[in-house]
């Protein structure tokens, strides 16, 4: 982010806490003051890491910030990011969403060249790139040439002394937007962070494009062509705020479409629909607008138990799992109920809640899913489970729905999701729902022969 005359590190910090449904595990803030990084990370939400005196010696008038959600590296302070690293007289700070497939090659390549790690992170082996590169080639080149190595998926903020600059990667896996704020512009994850800064979203970054502020200015540069884009396609039905746009589409219309298509795919004969609160709920809402069948809330959630809650033994567990979400029972009594929830990863959540609302006195529960069944696990920065842990890659509908014990279960086809988001059928990657990756990944199937990425020459701007 860089605003021309504020203290950014407070803006950081109500940008982050926008973001905080994106990584729960640390937080960081680095700003330049015209001389020098300041910087500070920690381990928790981002109203645990960061107090009014920590925001105060923060200052400077450019900066980036990182929640942090691991999908690689372990749960450290050294894994929390900002990543710094220091090289001469320049400093460079580097802010990853996403995941690198080639990271440890990457990795192993480098230490063999003589480079220390001080973290176990992906992220890392991106800056060390980076710095390399840097003092060959100007900073489009240097960039240019650090995206040519690297696999994966990473939306990146890189401040480079006082120089901001956002990159997406090739396919756009990973969201990234530009804003304007007073004075000043905003690269984000996503459009709510502006939004937090009563600010206005531009448009989102080109894949493969590089936005760089500097002084105040902003310079947008191509740097990379695909023919089409890869983007997530589970950030619209799980990952990503109702109320962010992504890729031109409103996050809420999409999850409402979704609940629409599933109405129509998978009808229901029943009293009441309700959420799997919060997930499940705006496309609890289109399911009952485009059915009739009535909206009432079954379960409600505690929002202020905590992620750390202590649970050593199985009554513990079960304990904290009321804690969590209760049943409205007058709701539910003798009631024929459509159940929406956006995902099923292990099973285990569908399982424990239809049991809670049948225990309720539910007389049958029907459960309709906002997303294609989950069959393979996400290389690219979800942090999902492992192949033998999804419980639909081993098993047909029938038999998720006899694990769960719904009544029946439905998900929505990948064709009925696709037209929910409206963006044409080829921008996305749906590893996770089909099992084809638009990358090279060892062991699995990929599309990348027809993705051939091309550069654009240097000094070709292009956008
Ligand atoms: P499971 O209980 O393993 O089937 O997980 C499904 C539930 O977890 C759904 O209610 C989803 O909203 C939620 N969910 C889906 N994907 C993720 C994820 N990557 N991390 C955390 N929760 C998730």
């Amino acid at each position: 982010m860089g605003d021309t005359n504020k203290n950014v590190a407070r803006m950081i910090y109500y940008a982050l806490h926008a973001l905080q449904h994106r990584g729960q595990e640390a937080a960081g803030i680095c700003v330049h003051d015209g001389k020098s990084i300041h910087s500070y990370r920690g381990i928790g939400l981002v109203a645990e890491v960061f107090t009014e005196t920590q925001i105060a010696l923060l200052p400077g008038a450019v900066g980036i910030g990182h929640v942090r959600y691991p999908t690689s590296g372990a749960h450290t302070l050294e894994n929390s990011q900002p990543i710094l690293v220091k090289y001469r007289d320049k400093t460079i700070a580097v802010a990853h969403n996403g995941n690198l497939v080639n990271s440890g090659e990457l990795r192993s390549e480098l230490e063999g060249a003589g480079d220390i790690f001080s973290t176990t992170s992906d992220t890392e082996v991106i800056a060390h790139l980076l710095v390399k590169e840097i003092q060959r080639y100007d900073l489009a080149d240097a960039v240019r040439a650090v995206m040519r190595r690297l696999v994966g998926s990473y939306s990146l903020a890189i401040m480079c002394n006082d120089t901001v600059i956002g990159l997406r990667d090739p396919l756009g896996i990973k969201p990234l937007c530009i804003g304007a704020i007073d004075d000043g512009i905003v690269v984000a994850s996503e459009s709510v962070a502006i939004d937090a800064l009563n600010g206005r979203l531009i448009r989102d970054v080109a894949p493969g494009e590089m936005v760089v502020l500097r002084d105040g200015e902003m310079n947008c540069i191509r740097l990379v062509n695909s023919p089409r884009p890869a983007h997530c396609i589970f950030e619209y039905v799980y990952f990503a705020r109702p109320d962010s746009i992504m890729d031109t589409k409103l996050i809420y219309d999409v999850r409402v479409n979704i609940g629409s298509i599933l109405a129509d795919e998978h009808p229901a004969d029943a009293d009441i629909v309700s959420p799997i609160p919060d997930s499940g709920i705006t496309m609890a809402v289109g399911y009952h607008q485009r059915s009739g069948i009535r909206y009432k809330e079954c379960l409600m959630k505690n929002r202020y138990v905590g992620r750390t809650f202590i649970m050593p033994d199985q009554s513990m567990r079960e304990a904290a799992v009321r804690m969590k979400m209760n049943t409205i029972r007058p709701n539910i009594e003798g009631q024929r109920i459509v159940l929406v929830d956006d995902s099923i990863v292990r099973g285990t959540t569908s399982r424990r809640i239809v049991k809670m609302v049948k225990d309720a006195g539910a007389q049958k529960v029907h459960v309709r899913i906002g997303s294609p069944p989950i069959i393979a696990p996400c290389y690219l920065g979800i942090d999902m489970a492992s192949r033998d842990e999804l419980i639909a890659a081993h098993k047909t509908v029938a038999g998720v729905e006899t694990v769960i014990d719904a009544d029946s279960l439905g998900y929505v086809s990948l064709e009925g999701l696709i037209r929910a988001i409206g963006l044409p059928e080829d921008h996305f990657c749906t590893g996770c729902l089909t099992g084809i990756y638009p990358l090279d990944i060892p062991g699995e199937r990929s599309m990348s022969s027809q993705r051939r990425l091309t550069d654009f020459p240097p000094n070709d701007g292009g956008g």
